[in-house]
C-alpha cells in the first residue's frame, strides 16, 4: 500500500501496466502490451498543471532530492535498467555509446554499479566535453578515432566488459561487438531509425557476446530516488535550459539543436 499526504513532492513512473497480463504476472511490467504510458500516443503526457495518477506508480522524493533531479528519475531509470540488463558490477569498464541524456545518466548508474572505467563515444564536440567533465575516463570521438582501436589502447588490447548502446545510430551499433570483450556483454537501448542493422554475427558466436536489449525500466524508480537520496549519482547537470509551460514550444525547437542534451519544463511552483 502505497501512502501519500497531500503536498508531498513526488516523482511519477510514466508507465502503468495493466496487472493481468503474463508479463506483469512474471514481474516483466514493463513489457505489458496494454501498458498506459505517458505521451505514448494514444496517451496524454503530463505538460499539465494537474494530472491524475495511481498512487503506487508515484514515488514521494525525500527533502533532499530536488524537484528537478525528481523529474529526471525516468531517463536515469533507463540507464538504471541498461546497466542492470548488462549485469554491469564492481569492477568493470563499460563503453556507453552516445552521449545524449540516455548515455550520459547511463554512465551515472554504471559507476554506481560499481563500474571503475567509463568510456564514452558520441559524434558532437559538447556532449564528449560535457561526458569528460562528468567524469568520463576517456572520450572518443568516432569522426576523427577508430572505435575499437580507441577502446583497444584504453584496455590494453582487452576490450570493454559491457557496452551500452545509446546512440540508436547504425555503425555506432554495428561497432559494439569490436569494442566489447570475449565474453563480455552488449546492451542495446538507442533505436535506430530503421530496425535491420548488419551485426558480425561470427563475432558474437566466437566471443561469446551476450546482446540485450533494453526497454524502459521496471521497478528502477525506487533506486533511483535512492541513488539520488544517497548523493550516489548526479543527474541535474545534464540540464541545458528550463522554461515555464507557456514556453513549450520554444523548448521543442531547442531540443532539436544536437549541442543541447536535455531541457526542461518547470510546471507551477515547486
Ligand atoms: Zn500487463
Amino acid at each position: 500500500m502505497t501512502e501519500h499526504e497531500s503536498g508531498d513532492r513526488v516523482t511519477l513512473e510514466p508507465g502503468v501496466p495493466c496487472r493481468r497480463c503474463e508479463h506483469c504476472k512474471r514481474g516483466d511490467y514493463h513489457l505489458c502490451e496494454e501498458v498506459t504510458f505517458m505521451a505514448t500516443p494514444p496517451d496524454d503526457g503530463a505538460f499539465a498543471e494537474y494530472v491524475a495518477w495511481p498512487a503506487d506508480f508515484a514515488y514521494t522524493l525525500p527533502e533532499t532530492v530536488s524537484t528537478r533531479a525528481g523529474a529526471l528519475c525516468e531517463p536515469l531509470s533507463v540507464g538504471i535498467h541498461a546497466a542492470r540488463r548488462g549485469s554491469v558490477g564492481v569492477g568493470d569498464s563499460v563503453l556507453i555509446s552516445g552521449g545524449g541524456p540516455i548515455g550520459l545518466l547511463a554512465m551515472e548508474a554504471v559507476r554506481a554499479a560499481g563500474a571503475t572505467e567509463v568510456v564514452l563515444s558520441d559524434v558532437v564536440e559538447a556532449k564528449l566535453a560535457l561526458a569528460a567533465e562528468r567524469g568520463a575516463d576517456r572520450t572518443i570521438d568516432v569522426r576523427e578515432e577508430n572505435l575499437s582501436e580507441a577502446v583497444a589502447e584504453h584496455t590494453d588490447g582487452r576490450g570493454v566488459d559491457v557496452v551500452i548502446e545509446a546512440s540508436g545510430a547504425p555503425r555506432a551499433i554495428a561497432s559494439t561487438v569490436d569494442a566489447v570483450r570475449r565474453g563480455g556483454t552488449v546492451v542495446l537501448i538507442g533505436l535506430p531509425g530503421d530496425g535491420e542493422v548488419p551485426i558480425d554475427t561470427l563475432a558474437v558466436i566466437d566471443d561469446e557476446i551476450d546482446v540485450h536489449g533494453s526497454f524502459r525500466y521496471k521497478n528502477t524508480y525506487g533506486a533511483a530516488v535512492d541513488l539520488l537520496a544517497e548523493g550516489a549519482v548526479d543527474v541535474e547537470g545534464i540540464i541545458d535550459f528550463e522554461t515555464s509551460l507557456e514556453g513549450i514550444e520554444t523548448a521543442f525547437r531547442r531540443a532539436r539543436d544536437p549541442e543541447n542534451v536535455k531541457g526542461m519544463l518547470s510546471i507551477g511552483e515547486h
